[in-house]
């Protein structure tokens, strides 16, 4: 069934947004409902594009506030993994129900998600109505049955997610470069060219990363994933937080997509900033992510937002360096098209937009966007929808207490609550 908007502000008019089968068929002033329409008054309500959280790990909602306040190495060995070894698929099914919960609320409709138990992932997306391109973490070192253990993996991600639901399609998710023998990375990439899957993987997070990384093969993190065939036009590389201007130049070259997860990178205290302002010089696409609840801890892009224009002004020492209109476009995915963004508001496009609040007190008065960046949050979104289907309406998604209850009852199971 179509959606007829009507009496949304647009750029400050009055305007009217009908979809249809997932698209935008109608949008502008005098746009009406056809018969037999699903409808919704926008009164008071400003139409904006849905984000794209471009990296997170959505089940590791069940980790939010668990071993916050310690250090990466030590929060992994004695929280997280000995938790993730005994996670079960409704674990991760109900986690990333939980995280696309928040996501909805949020105004976020599409996700690249890394996680393990991708098809209980998947499950969970296709439910909640969003967009995602998952991947298991694909890892052979310091695991029992190495690169063997990784390809049986990465061959069962690809044929179950590669059968699912339309919303959901599957990536390569190499964890790092330091997580992964080189002998695995070439073979992640012959099977990525192969199958023509995107590949997703964190690089360049940590300072101790390059060094090792320079010590062990020679050169620097991004020069090291191209020799071996992975850094190409379908790459997302989370982080990039100590890229240097060779690896950024090599990067834009390649046509590689950059993720910078602003929050998590200085929740963990990594130290450095992703060095936006050289990644566009040299023409990288670049997007944003929250990364895990387990790091972040919330899944509120808009707010990480705001982190990531303050973080790039504040290290470039200069507050004109990134604006809010760019800002807003990093995180709707517009500026790196291989993320599948929504892309701009126009007919034809994909029918995934919020609502949002138009005279909330932290809107209110002033230029919306520049509100949206610096004083919004995901809390003055009224209205969610994704590829033409309302998933929350008046601040309401359906199911929501059963999602909190089932995501805690799981997190108990684990002894993490
Ligand atoms: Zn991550």
């Amino acid at each position: 069934v179509a959606l007829t908007v009507t009496n949304a502000i647009l750029d400050g008019d009055r305007v009217g947004l009908r979809a249809a089968e997932g698209r935008i068929s109608a949008l502008g002033p005098g746009v009406e409902p056809e018969p037999g329409d699903e409808t919704l008054d926008a009164a008071g309500m400003a139409l904006v594009p849905a984000l794209l959280n471009g990296h997170t790990h959505a089940a590791m909602t069940l980790f939010r506030g668990y071993g916050d306040d310690m250090p990466l190495m030590e929060w992994l060995e004695r929280r997280i993994w000995p938790v993730e070894s005994r996670l079960e698929d409704d674990d991760v099914y109900w986690g990333t129900r939980l995280a696309c919960l928040e996501m909805v609320r949020g105004g976020t409709t599409r996700l690249w998600d890394m996680y393990w138990h991708p098809e209980a992932t998947a499950r969970a997306v296709a439910d909640a109505g969003l967009t995602a391109v998952i991947g298991a973490p694909l890892i052979d070192r310091g695991t029992d049955d190495g690169p063997h253990g990784l390809r049986v993996s990465a061959v069962d991600t690809l044929k179950t997610l590669e059968s699912a639901d339309g919303a959901v399609k599957p990536a390569l998710a190499p964890h790092a470069i330091y997580t992964v023998s080189e002998e695995s990375l070439r073979w992640v990439a012959e099977r990525a060219a192969e199958h023509d899957v995107p590949v997703h993987i964190h690089l360049s997070e940590t300072r101790q990363e390059v060094e090792d990384c320079v010590r062990e093969h020679g050169t620097r993190p991004a020069a090291y994933l191209d020799r071996v065939g992975l850094l190409g036009p379908r790459t997302l590389l989370a982080h990039g937080v100590w890229l240097d201007e060779a690896e950024l130049e090599l990067i834009g070259e390649r046509g590689a997509t950059v993720v910078t997860n602003p929050v998590a990178n200085q929740k963990l205290a990594v130290g450095g900033t992703f060095p936006y302002p050289r990644a566009r010089d040299r023409g990288v696409a670049v997007g944003l992510g929250t990364d895990g609840a387990g790091s972040n801890n919330s899944l509120d892009l808009l707010a990480d937002a705001k982190f990531f224009a303050l973080a790039q002004k504040h290290a470039a020492a200069d507050p004109a360096i990134v604006t809010a209109a760019e800002t807003l476009e990093i995180a709707t995915g517009a500026r790196a098209p291989m993320l599948g963004g929504a892309g701009p508001l126009e007919k034809d496009g994909l029918a995934d937009f919020a609502l949002v609040r138009a005279h909330a007190a932290e809107l209110t008065p002033g230029d919306l966007t520049a509100n949206l960046v610096y004083s919004g949050t995901g809390a003055v979104v009224d209205t969610t929808v994704a590829r033409g289907r309302v998933l929350m309406r008046g601040g309401i998604v359906e199911g929501a207490e059963e999602v909190c209850a089932r995501a805690t009852e799981r997190a108990r199971r684990l002894g993490i609550v």
